[in-house]
């Protein structure tokens, strides 16, 4: 007798649960192999395919809804920013370069050297926010551009005045700073 659709997927769902961790180390292990392969042939499949996906991602989001989508769309987007920001500051040492602050929702990168306002002035939006953060890593974290310091710490040291802290002008010490 033919099986049911139904009872093929119960049991793949079961094989897949019992085999978890290898199917997924298999599907990983041969995404991090032909990564270039699999991605050259995605953007050749949607330039060549480009009504048809957007027709069907169109109806799925009809499907679950357009607010499903984007909160969706903004929790991947707030997990990247959130890795981009850790890596920067793991970049600068991990800490506040003044007061060793580690707790990483006081934690910002800066401009050190006093030419933030002439960035922002320069490249606009992405002299800010998680663009700025893109930007350093980009230009490799360059030690005599950037810094990281927690909120107390720039806020103290925002006219030019000495961290009350070190009693030192953090932006002119960071400049010379090779970490
Ligand atoms: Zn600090
Ligand atoms: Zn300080």
């Amino acid at each position: 007798m033919p099986r049911k659709p139904r009872d093929r997927k119960k049991e793949s769902r079961t094989y897949y649960l019992a085999n978890k961790e290898v199917i997924i180390k298999r599907v990983t292990d041969r995404y991090a192999e032909k990564r270039e392969e699999i991605l050259s042939k995605n953007r050749k499949d949607y330039a060549e395919n480009k009504e048809e996906f957007m027709a069907k991602m169109n109806a799925y989001r009809d499907k679950v809804g357009k607010a499903t989508v984007l909160a969706w769309a903004r929790k991947g987007n707030q997990t990247y920013k959130q890795k981009l920001k850790a890596e920067v500051i793991a970049a600068y040492g991990g800490a506040c370069q003044c007061c060793g602050e580690t707790i990483p929702e006081f934690l910002s990168a800066e401009h050190v050297g006093r030419w933030g306002a002439r960035h922002r002035r320069e490249e606009g939006w992405k002299a800010r926010g998680a663009s700025l953060y893109m930007r350093i890593k980009q230009l490799g974290f360059p030690k005599d551009k950037f810094g990281v310091l927690c909120m107390n710490c720039q806020m103290a040291t925002k006219d030019g005045k000495p961290c009350p802290h070190t009693k030192v002008d953090v932006q002119s010490a960071l400049m010379g700073v090779a970490c």
